[in-house]
């Protein structure tokens, strides 16, 4: 059986769990969480980066973290995670959903104009498979509206936007989730990099990074104090129990130690398939990912798009019975049963296709070149017995 996705282990993760059980200190902001958060912001140019508990969590941070207030509206693609839009919902945010590009899923920001109101706030761009939105054209219109940009960074860990940006004359560095004010990266057990369950939130804009300490835990002013500015913490602000454990943040550590060796195997395993499918796209039975030419590939997942949700449904079911596990991916947002209601009823074709038609090869550090080649000769298969009815 070929699984969709299997955790990797470097085998070094229950050594630094025992080296953090037996430093006496379990709780979070300790040693290993303070270790990951400056490999973060050396490594990638972020200002400041705060482990959190997942993504969901570091979106939450976000949200509070732009005043969002009820009514205040929020840009979003519906192509995306619902942690995407549920951060801003908590906080009584309007959600307004802009389309994917027609050749690729992220945020169509040539829609985004026409979406902003007096009333906008946010504008959230997911890079979808830890490929960049075109952040040059997103930024601009955050700078000409006043718009904060919180980049949904989930899959895009060590992925970069490869044009220059210049915003408001200051130029900006390019790794994914350092380009907005702030970035939010998730380490769920299904990203490249992983904890289990863990995220992290990057501030770039300085003047959120006192009020973002704050929030991480539980509204006081505890990091303040420990740093001795202060001789008594207190409660100051709203915020919640967003930092992990020391335990979470040690297993973090052994796969950042690993990061090139973890990151060139998934970019091979992408390689293979691309090269593999290669023919079947040339024919027209399929489409490839597009090279939307700003952006570098993490090779978070492998997808392709089949010409409709009938093809998808059988190629999933013909995968499965040769044992090799694929799926599909989001449900469009704005169709959902908690969203559908409030939408305000554009019809989001792009989205909708993606929905029907995207499926997921299976994609992770220990699929053998074997395997690869198995599920490509078995999508071959597929295609050229349905042909044949
Ligand atoms: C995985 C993911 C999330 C949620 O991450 P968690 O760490 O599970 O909370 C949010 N947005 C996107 C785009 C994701 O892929």
């Amino acid at each position: 059986m070929i699984p969709f996705n299997r955790p990797y282990l470097t085998g070094k993760e229950t050594h630094y769990i025992y080296e953090a059980v037996n430093s006496g200190k379990l709780s979070g902001n300790g040693m290993f969480s303070k270790r990951c958060q400056s490999f973060f912001e050396n490594e990638y140019g972020f200002k400041k980066c705060l482990l959190t508990t997942s993504c969901t969590d570091a979106l939450e941070m976000a949200a509070i973290l732009c005043g969002i207030e009820f009514g205040d509206e929020v840009i979003i693609p519906s192509y995306t995670f619902v942690s995407t839009a549920l951060a801003f919902v908590r906080q009584g945010a309007k959600i307004i959903f802009a389309d994917s590009m027609s050749n690729h899923p992220n945020i169509d920001v040539d829609t985004i104009e026409s979406l902003i109101t007096s009333r906008t706030k946010v504008i959230v761009p997911v890079h979808y498979a830890g490929v960049a939105c075109d952040m040059t054209k997103l930024m601009a219109l955050a700078d000409k509206y006043g718009l904060l940009v919180v980049e949904d960074a989930a899959q895009a860990i060590d992925s970069f936007y490869t044009k220059p940006i210049n915003i408001s004359g200051n130029q900006k560095k390019s790794a994914l989730g350092s380009i907005g004010h702030f970035g939010c990266f998730s380490f769920h057990e299904t990203k490249n990099i992983i904890s289990g369950e863990g995220g992290m939130l990057a501030i770039n804009d300085e003047r959120f990074i006192e009020r973002a300490e704050v929030i991480w835990e539980k509204g006081t002013n505890r990091a303040q104090f420990f740093r001795g500015e202060i001789n008594k913490y207190g409660w100051v602000d709203i915020g919640s129990s967003f930092l992990p454990s020391e335990v979470i943040a040690a297993f973090l550590w052994a796969q950042i130690e690993n990061m090139s060796l973890i990151q060139g195997r998934r970019i091979d395993i992408w390689n293979r398939y691309y090269e593999g499918l290669k023919e079947l796209a040339s024919n027209n039975q399929i489409l490839l990912p597009t090279d939307l030419g700003y952006s570098t590939n993490n090779a978070h997942m492998f997808y392709l798009i089949c010409p409709s949700i009938f093809i998808r449904t059988r190629l999933i079911e013909f995968l499965k019975t040769n044992d090799v596990f694929s799926v599909f991916h989001y449900i469009s947002l704005h169709n959902s049963l908690y969203y559908k209601e409030k939408h305000d009823g554009r019809v989001l074709k792009n989205c909708d296709m993606f929905s029907d038609c995207l499926i997921r090869l299976p994609m992770y550090n220990e699929l053998t070149n074997e395997e690869i080649d198995f599920v490509v000769s078995k999508v071959y298969e597929f295609f050229v017995e349905t042909q044949q009815i």
